[in-house]
């Protein structure tokens, strides 16, 4: 099977000279109609109508299984959009817009297994791994609907990127792929709700133009352990340990992400904690107020509190960014996704 959105152009120019003894002229002609125009049937292209041969065999090798867009809800410029898997199984996907460009939030997992209690996803439990197709089909599906101009991925959306890192990987190179639709690694940000196994693999991986965001949420391990179950599997000490010998590049910061949750994890107290545990790592810390979930008993916090716990990290010499809860409404916003999924709408 051709399956174009798991392979990079090396991958499709090998696999055209293995199948079909063919060189990089079918191999661009293929990539260029599938990615640069957005054509998912590219077998077609007029380039090769006079190869009814080689169309025959394209066409029966062709494979385009991404899923379906079954729900989009729009507001204020913001898209959510709902995709079934070809098993009936279905992922969230978010478009912001921004100023210039588009970010698109996607999902690596139907469901996730890590079980965060402030997460609606972390609900849902795992259902399964998405392939590679399935995770750049959200882009490349986000493109094709609503307009080309998407410049930053996030891999925030379903699911823990981590325990599906060998497909994510691919994905990324595919994305990037500068024949293709050429996202720059240095626009995608993978994000880990701290699997230190994952981000050592990751280190390992040499690539070191993708960001990389870590969910802390707690700044001692028995708030955390409270919050993320996943803790059991390593103390904060071991996880600052693990970032710390994570190789930066120049310029770049570790981004931390801290769900600010009323009366939970916002008090004086934890700022400190936070603050300390943070001293040995270059990392900009991203403070998201906590979104209401259906059926959970934490409350977000309020702008005075917001603002305090921001006030007291800057004052302890934190590198702070306060996130706009965008999409809060929609039920898009962090740790929201998985709401469409679980109660349908
Ligand atoms: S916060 Fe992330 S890792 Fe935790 S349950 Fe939700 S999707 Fe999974």
């Amino acid at each position: 099977m051709l399956r174009l959105l798991e392979l990079t152009y090396e991958n499709l120019l090998a696999a055209v000279s293995e199948r079909y003894g063919k060189g990089p002229f079918l191999a661009k002609v293929l990539y260029r109609e599938f990615y640069k125009n957005l054509k998912p049937d590219a077998w077609r292209t007029e380039a090769i109508r006079n190869s009814q041969g080689l169309r025959d065999r394209l066409r029966k090798d062709w494979c385009f299984g991404p899923g379906r867009v079954r729900d989009e809800i729009h507001e204020e410029g913001l898209v959510k959009f709902v995709t079934e898997l070809v098993d009936g199984h279905r992922v969230e996907s978010v478009i912001l817009p921004l100023r210039t460009h588009r970010t698109v939030c996607i999902s690596s997992q139907a469901g996730c297994g890590m079980g965060c209690r402030f997460c609606e996803t972390g609900k849902l439990g795992l259902a399964r791994s998405l392939s590679v197709e399935e995770v750049v089909g959200q882009v490349y599906q986000a493109m094709q609907k609503f307009g080309r101009p998407i410049r930053n991925v996030v891999f925030m959306g379903m699911g823990e990127p981590f325990d599906n890192l060998q497909n994510v990987i691919q994905a990324v190179r595919v994305l990037s792929d500068q024949r293709g639709l050429d996202i720059a690694q240095r626009r995608i940000t993978l994000s880990t709700a701290g699997r230190i196994d994952g981000i050592e693999k990751l280190a390992a991986l040499n690539m070191p133009n993708l960001n990389l965001t870590v969910s802390v949420n707690a700044p001692n391990d028995e708030l955390r352990r409270r919050l993320m179950p996943l803790h059991d599997r390593g103390s904060l000490a071991l996880l600052q340990k693990t970032l710390m010998a994570y190789p930066l590049k120049k310029g770049k910061v570790l981004n931390v992400a801290y769900v600010l949750i009323s009366h939970v994890n916002d008090k004086n107290e934890h700022a400190r904690q936070l603050a300390e545990w943070l001293k040995p790592l270059r990392a900009r810390v991203n403070l998201i107020p906590y979104n209401s979930i259906k059926d959970s008993f934490f409350k977000p916090p309020g702008q005075g509190d917001i603002n305090l716990f921001r006030q007291k990290l800057i004052e302890l010499g934190v590198n702070v960014q306060n996130r706009v809860p965008r999409g809060r409404e929609l039920m898009a916003a962090c740790g929201q996704l998985g709401a469409h999924v679980r109660y349908g709408g």
